[in-house]
């Protein structure tokens, strides 16, 4: 592209996604009778003017290099309309308006390695965040992990059998844009950071960093003649926030980085209210490449909730209604002390916080 045709960067914000989308699907928008779903990985929306768009899903790796966009935006030229559509789980979806052209579009993606599936009731693509690629905090490879699991879970995303669908996410610290879903894998720090006295002074705002923690287990403090930090290990609840603004502060460790499991959160509020997750599985081992410790217990708990729950239950329904120690006997995880951290016993932990009182 020569240099004069290219534009100039927006700074407002996403552009009005309504330029880039099917054009059946902007001239019914708000106006669908109804949907259904002919098979798995393929969604056929009915509207009320009578046009009728199938949407065909297919899982990617979510970080992708320019060549796997070109081949995946080729696809869409050559065999769906030339419109795609990413969504929040790293499915790609292709729109199109005439039926016969949905089976050749399903062949190619398969032939060329993309997997259909991640509909209705699938364990859709995990979600996860950025990782190593462009966050400068990760205590795991989130893209690594999700990888794993999904190899593992193939079948699950490309058939329909779960009770209802399975949401799972992932993330890369303690803290940040980590998962809420029925299923989120997260990264748990088990002790304090370790100060680097030397680079405190040059590289951090001390009063910023002691502001951030939330139980004021940070001080500030002289330190070989310099201006440093010191932590009250008794207080730190090693959750990785003064971490971002302090890097000397470093918390990610190799051994004492693990991943926790926790279950049963739901956003939506459509048939019930939202729920919040709960731990269920902590100190598992953060063990690239493959992370099998974790994978284990995920499929434990997909196993269970296929054979137990009933048709179209939710995770946290399920286990709403068979009650937590049962749910910890199907799935083979030790329920101990440390699961029992709910709003009420939290109260004494929040009210030594710099910032909640109640
Ligand atoms: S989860 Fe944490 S480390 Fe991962 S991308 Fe988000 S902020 Fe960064
Ligand atoms: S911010 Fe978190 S990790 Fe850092 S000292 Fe406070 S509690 Fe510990």
């Amino acid at each position: 592209m020569a240099m004069q045709d290219m534009r100039e960067p927006i700074e407002t914000g996403c552009p009005d996604p309504f330029q880039y989308m099917h054009p059946t699907m902007r001239k019914n928008f708000g106006m669908w009778k109804y949907h259904e779903h002919p098979r798995p990985g393929v969604l056929l929306h009915v509207a009320y003017s009578g046009d009728k768009v199938w949407t065909v899903k297919a899982g990617t790796q979510r970080i992708l290099d320019v060549y796997t966009l070109r081949k995946l935006c080729d696809i869409g030229d050559r065999l769906a309309e030339g419109y795609v559509h990413f969504t929040l789980r790293s499915n790609l979806e292709y729109m199109v308006t005439d039926e016969a052209k949905v089976q050749p579009l399903i062949d190619t993606l398969e032939e060329s390695g993309f997997i259909v599936g991640g509909t209705q009731n699938s364990v859709s693509m995990i979600s996860h965040t950025q990782g190593w690629l462009h966050c400068d905090i990760p205590g795991t490879d989130a893209s690594g992990v999700v990888k794993s699991m999904m190899d593992e879970l193939i079948d699950e995303f490309r058939n329909a059998n779960m009770p209802n669908r399975v949401h799972i996410t992932t993330s890369c610290c303690q803290i940040n844009c980590g998962g809420q879903g029925d299923i989120a894998i997260n990264v748990q720090h088990t002790k304090p950071p370790k100060i680097n006295h030397d680079l405190v002074a040059n590289v951090c705002e001390r009063p910023s960093v002691v502001a951030r923690c939330p139980v004021a287990a940070i001080r500030p403090a002289m330190v070989n003649g310099k201006p440093s930090l010191e932590v009250d290990e008794k207080k730190c609840i090693c959750c990785g926030a003064c971490y971002p603004p302090c890097p000397p502060m470093q918390i990610n460790d190799a051994e004492h980085s693990k991943l926790a499991i926790w279950v049963g959160g739901n956003h939506s509020n459509a048939r019930g209210k939202p729920t919040f997750q709960k731990l269920v599985a902590a100190g598992i081992p953060n063990n690239p490449p493959r992370w099998p410790e974790a994978t284990a217990i995920i499929k434990r708990i997909l196993k269970a909730y296929k054979e137990g729950a009933r048709d179209w239950e939710r995770i946290n329904e399920w286990i709403e209604r068979i009650g937590w120690p049962r749910f910890f006997d199907e799935v083979e995880l030790p329920f101990t002390k440390y699961h029992i951290d709910n709003w009420r016993g939290a109260r004494k932990s929040l009210n030594s916080s710099t910032h909640i009182r109640f």
